[in-house]
């Protein structure tokens, strides 16, 4: 084993998707081809878009397609006096405020600031956001190249900690890719911009700074990302090693058609023989059903 660490992190609002397939993948070549660790953690800590049923689907999925992971699974709703911790150090530091805002009266981003000099305390209803500094946050993407955000005008002080009392995804996904020792982060390039979220927590919570590969994304044909919400089919009812190859072609790796008829451990073992990083496309696509 090499000092690499990567992981999977899927939140259990549905079945896993032709998309995900592709991040999961992705981030396991990556992980095993340079010989590391390869972790899952289910991100369960959003009650209200969480679906019955849907943690264990994802699981079998990935046990049909050979991606086996190292070590028990992580999951989220265990760990929230971590997430709590994590807070209470960011609040001391005066990083943090509440805030009483609700989506309709604010919109959506950047957060115009309404809260930020109030001096609110906690209560019902009440959110916690991080004070964001004027800064660009700039991070070398191991795919996308350099990308660089000015926080408080693309986003502004952000939510860590959600007005239903969960800890929101920016705060858990940093405290528990250190926990866990995460060296490497290749997941889909719709979360590029919410990076410089969580390269800013990593800074005011003194935790490393991984690496970072986002993956282009499946579209559909409205040019939309396949995600859980949009209802993309779930790849369940297809055969295990068509869904790999599939997921390979869309990673730029070119396998052989016939490879489809091998079994799910012959398609991983080749894939990762043949495992071309140069070779992912940056640009996100349309995907067609898999035949
Ligand atoms: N749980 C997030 C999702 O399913 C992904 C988190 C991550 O990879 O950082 O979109």
């Amino acid at each position: 084993m090499s000092g690499y660490c990567g992981r999977f992190a899927p939140s259990p609002s549905g079945p896993l998707h032709f998309g995900s397939v592709v991040a999961a993948l992705g981030s396991w070549l990556a992980a095993r081809a340079a010989a590391g660790r390869w972790l899952v953690r289910m991100e369960d800590i959003d009650p209200p878009r969480e679906k019955p049923g849907a943690a264990a689907a994802i699981l079998r999925t990935l046990e049909a397609l050979g991606l086996a992971w190292d070590g028990p699974i992580l999951y989220q709703s265990t760990r929230i006096e971590a997430y709590r911790a994590a807070l209470a150090r960011l609040r001391t530091d005066g990083h943090t405020f509440h805030c009483r805002c609700s989506r309709k009266n604010i919109g959506e981003s950047p957060y115009p600031g309404t809260c930020r000099t109030l001096g609110l305390t906690a209560g019902p209803r009440t959110a916690v956001r991080v004070r964001v500094p004027d800064e660009t946050i700039v991070l070398e993407d191991a795919l996308q190249g350099r990308y660089a955000q000015a926080l408080a005008s693309a986003v502004g002080d952000f939510v860590i900690w959600r007005a239903d009392d969960q800890p929101a995804y920016h705060l858990a996904v940093v405290v528990d890719d250190a926990w866990q020792d995460v060296t490497d982060i290749v997941r889909g390039s719709d979360l590029l911009s919410s990076t410089p979220r969580q390269i800013l927590l990593q800074r005011l919570l003194g935790l490393p700074h991984p690496n970072y590969l986002h993956l282009p994304l499946a579209l559909d044909h409205d040019g939309a990302k396949l995600s859980k919400q949009t209802l993309a089919a779930p790849v369940d009812g297809i055969p295990p090693a068509a869904t790999l190859v599939a997921a390979l072609g869309f990673l730029g790796q070119e396998p052989p058609r016939e490879l489809a008829r091998a079994t799910v451990s012959e398609v991983l073992a080749r894939a990762l023989a043949h495992w071309t990083p140069a070779r992912v496309p940056r640009a996100s696509r349309i995907v067609g059903p898999i035949d």
